[in-house]
């Protein structure tokens, strides 16, 4: 498998193509892709639910791009799949509104200004340049030129200048982009992980958010340890000073808030993820909604990847009993995985997973939905520290963090 091939999509920027039917977004897919990735047809419609396929843009890295239905779709699933383009719309990183000359009108107008509200950077691109147009008047009169391009999905007219712009947007966003270790590592620091190997563990590899965080911290030039729960109070003693930060699966925090000097740092792999894609503040006042679920109350846990479900799996096994020992209540709890469920308006609380897997614009469009119907939404590691009474506790190295940039 090649670098660009094995980086989780969760990492890719995420490039949406939107416009009306048979605008030409699959044929510009493939030819910025430089892969047959869409399928293309001079019938309108051919693109119904949203197709995303990694890829790489070099020399930016690896993208993934998703081509959605037209816009303007009024087949009898026209309403679901406007609902499914507005979700890929809102997970976007960046978004190409795809148009044919000679038939821009106010919709484009009005779509152009919802896109623009998202607070996305988005390119119009007018398609068929090779084929004379009747008039300039195509593209938004609103738009900087240099938001604009004329290309040829067939010539590659225009291609290339389009390509440039991408990766210039692209590689300035990365730049400014937090990372999960963010502030919390320098070269030559020393960081434990504890990462148990039970039977949820995959055979032969860690999971993605422990290798992440490996790797972001060997970036910053710290020192990895990495031991099992049973191993730490060795590890430490092997340690000739303390470690400058622990964190530690989120389902042994209370054994490593037991073993890990108060003076020590300690956090979790969990809380890294919701301060890195989502929102650490909101997931801190929202897990304290526990202390108030009653006899019945609708608890939903959701997951972003579909996988396996294990005899002692966290989603559907760990979390439920903790919750249900910690509230003392009978409470009603669903478990979803994979896209994020329709009717969270049902449920008191929502404990959302890590969210390795899906980008950070991602998980803020799942926040946005949340948010839209006043749905409370925490996270898996900022709800396990709240029901074993560690939360402060875990979440203490990040406003030492903040201590530290104040000064
Ligand atoms: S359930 Fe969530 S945190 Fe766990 S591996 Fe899947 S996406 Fe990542």
């Amino acid at each position: 498998m090649s670098t660009s091939q094995s980086t989780p999509r969760g990492l890719r920027p995420h490039i949406v193509l939107v416009g009306k039917c048979n605008a030409g977004k699959s044929l510009l897919l493939n030819a910025i892709s430089g892969h047959d990735i869409a399928i293309v047809s001079p019938t309108a419609g051919t693109t119904t639910d949203p197709v995303s396929r990694a890829s790489e843009l070099v020399p930016f890295g690896p993208v993934v791009y998703v081509d959605t239905a037209g816009i303007d779709d009024d087949g009898a699933l026209g309403a679901a799949r406007t609902k499914k383009t507005r979700r890929a719309v809102a997970g976007a990183d960046i978004l190409l509104y795809v148009t044919k000359p000679d038939t821009w009108s106010d919709d484009d107008d009005a779509e152009l200004g919802r896109l623009r509200e998202s607070k996305k950077p988005v390119l119009v691109v007018e398609t068929h340049a090779d084929v004379p147009a009747s008039d300039e008047s195509s593209f938004s009169v609103t738009d900087p030129p240099e938001n604009r391009f004329r290309v040829s999905s067939v010539s590659g007219i225009g291609i290339d200048e389009l390509k440039l712009t991408l990766i210039e947007k692209l590689s300035g966003a990365r730049e400014t982009q937090k990372t999960l270790l963010d502030d919390l590592v320098r070269p030559f620091r020393v960081i434990m992980m504890i990462v148990p190997i039970d039977l949820e563990a995959p055979a032969g590899r860690l999971i993605m958010p422990q290798v992440q965080t490996i790797r972001e911290a060997l970036d910053g030039d710290a020192m990895t340890v990495v031991v099992k729960e049973r191993e730490v109070s060795w590890a430490l003693e092997q340690l000739t000073r303390p470690p400058d930060l622990v964190i530690t699966d989120s389902q042994v925090v209370l054994k490593a808030a037991g073993a890990i000097p108060d003076s020590v740092p300690l956090t979790t792999f969990s809380i890294l993820f919701s301060r890195f894609k989502g929102d650490l503040d909101l997931f801190v006042k929202n897990a304290r909604m526990i202390d108030s679920l009653r006899h019945g109350s609708r608890v939903l846990i959701t997951e972003t990847c579909s996988h396996h479900a294990h005899c002692d799996d966290i989603a559907r096994v760990k979390i439920p009993r903790w919750l249900r020992q910690y509230t003392g209540k009978d409470l009603a709890i669903d478990v979803v995985g994979g896209p994020f469920p329709e009717q969270i308006d049902q449920y008191e609380l929502v404990i959302h997973c890590g969210a390795c897997t899906i980008t950070r614009s991602q998980m803020h469009a799942r926040l946005g939905e949340a948010r839209s119907i006043e749905a409370p939404i925490t996270n898996y590691g900022v709800a396990i520290s709240h029901i074993h009474g560690v939360l402060e506790r875990v979440l203490e190295p990040f406003v030492n963090a903040e201590r530290q940039l104040d000064l």
